[in-house]
């Protein structure tokens, strides 16, 4: 675990580059640092391994002030990666590859099973070793840029801007590798960006900073949902935020309410008569406490002939959602299930609403485009109601 505690670092002529910084990192946590330019990122990444020092307050490695320990041992347990993952072109990719673990003097067996072991990883055999950066490919080369960071097996891995000038194809392919690398290793990775896309796609917790001060950290689901002010609002934008909105919504925001129903206790022949009043060609059967029964459609009708016959005789099971599912898995049951329409139910099955197509692509038109515009599911209820 790593811990800051009331950190700063304000340099001579009152220059503060981190203020009063209070954080917590898990074991095998991903975090991301992400401000505009200047915000204190590489700041607090860099008093991480003392490569800068603290004016005021303390840093704890599993609880261990890091002002007690030998910089060297430091350095030697937190791997460091900086901009660009750069290979050296005139070795070969074995030897840039435990570059690190050669300076930690690790016997040269050792070194040769990690080579073998991490490049595997990326895919690539074992004869790429002794092949030198260029005569691999551009990608090819950036993977064991990749694993070279973690070649040492240190726990902790801090890498400052390591994507920031790669196009944007192999930064998302290279996100991905980390990303998958991090979990399967288990190792702590402490990530700058100043890119919102790369820190919500790697980070399990986001630390958002401005003029040297923490302004949120927390996961990015909770930071998509409850920005803590306007400048994490504005670094996050509209378009996110709107998506983020949409995709918490749940149908009890959408659905058609009292949608039109039928006692189970009442004749078929006076559902037929409230399908053709209303225009449905379905109805759902409710009990008397309003709790959903089951659905009629209007072919069994016209199949079984008897209108003297009980609705209960031949309605169907009907399939139902809560009123709290979220409009995204109502999306799913309804495009890709190929469900019409779905009725809502309260937490007691009775029934409340009604989603259906229009009101599921309404939904996804404000997802979009915000709140202003189309009144689908107002159309679709008159009509219903009619
Ligand atoms: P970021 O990585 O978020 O772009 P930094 O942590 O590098 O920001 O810098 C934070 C602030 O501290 C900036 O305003 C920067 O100018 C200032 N700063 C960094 N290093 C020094 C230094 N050696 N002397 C004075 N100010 C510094
Ligand atoms: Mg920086």
């Amino acid at each position: 675990m790593i811990e800051f505690r009331d950190v700063s670092k304000i340099y001579p002529g009152n220059k503060v580059a981190a203020q009063d910084i209070n954080l917590e990192f898990n074991d095998g946590e991903f975090i991301v640092f992400i401000g505009t330019s200047g915000s204190g990122k590489t700041t607090c990444m860099r008093m991480i391994n003392r490569m800068i020092e603290p004016t005021g307050g303390s840093i704890l490695i599993d609880g261990e002030d890091i002002m007690s320990m030998n910089p060297v041992d430091l350095r030697r347990r937190i791997g460091y990666v900086i901009q660009q993952i750069g290979l050296m072109p005139h070795m070969t990719i074995y030897e840039n590859i435990i570059l690190v673990p050669k300076l930690l003097k690790w016997d040269e067996a050792k070194m040769q099973t990690t080579a073998k072991e991490l490049i595997s990883k990326v895919n690539l055999d074992e004869s790429y070793l002794d092949r030198y950066p260029a005569e691999l490919s551009g990608g090819q080369q950036q993977r064991i840029g990749v694993i070279r960071a973690l070649a040492a097996d240190q726990d902790i891995i801090l890498m400052d801007e390591p994507f920031g000038a790669l196009d944007p194809i192999t930064r998302d392919a290279l996100q991905e590798l980390i990303k998958k690398l991090q979990r399967e290793m288990g190792k702590t990775v402490i990530f700058v960006t100043h890119d919102m896309d790369e820190a919500l796609a790697l980070a399990d917790r986001i630390v958002i900073m401005d003029e040297g001060k923490v302004i949120q950290f927390d996961t990015p689901e909770n930071i998509l949902q409850y920005p803590a002010d306007e400048y994490v609002e504005s670094i996050l934008g509209e378009e996110r935020l709107n998506q983020a909105r949409s995709a918490m919504k749940t149908v009890d925001e959408i659905m058609i309410k009292n949608p039109i129903s039928i006692n189970v206790n009442d004749s078929v022949r006076q559902a037929a008569r409230v399908m053709r009043n209303s225009r449905v060609d379905s109805l759902f059967v409710i009990d008397d406490n309003n709790v959903i029964q089951g659905v009629l459609d209007i072919f069994d009708i016209e199949k079984i002939g008897r209108r003297s016959a009980q609705v209960k005789d031949i309605m169907k099971d009907a399939q139902y959602i809560h009123d709290d599912t979220r409009i995204r898995d109502a999306i799913y049951s309804i495009m890709t299930l190929g469900y019409k329409n779905l009725p809502v139910v309260d937490k007691d099955y009775k029934l409340v609403g009604l989603v259906t197509r229009a009101s599921i692509v309404e939904s996804i038109y404000s997802g979009i485009w915000g709140n202003e515009g189309s009144n689908v599911s107002e159309t679709v209820q008159s009509t219903e109601n009619n």
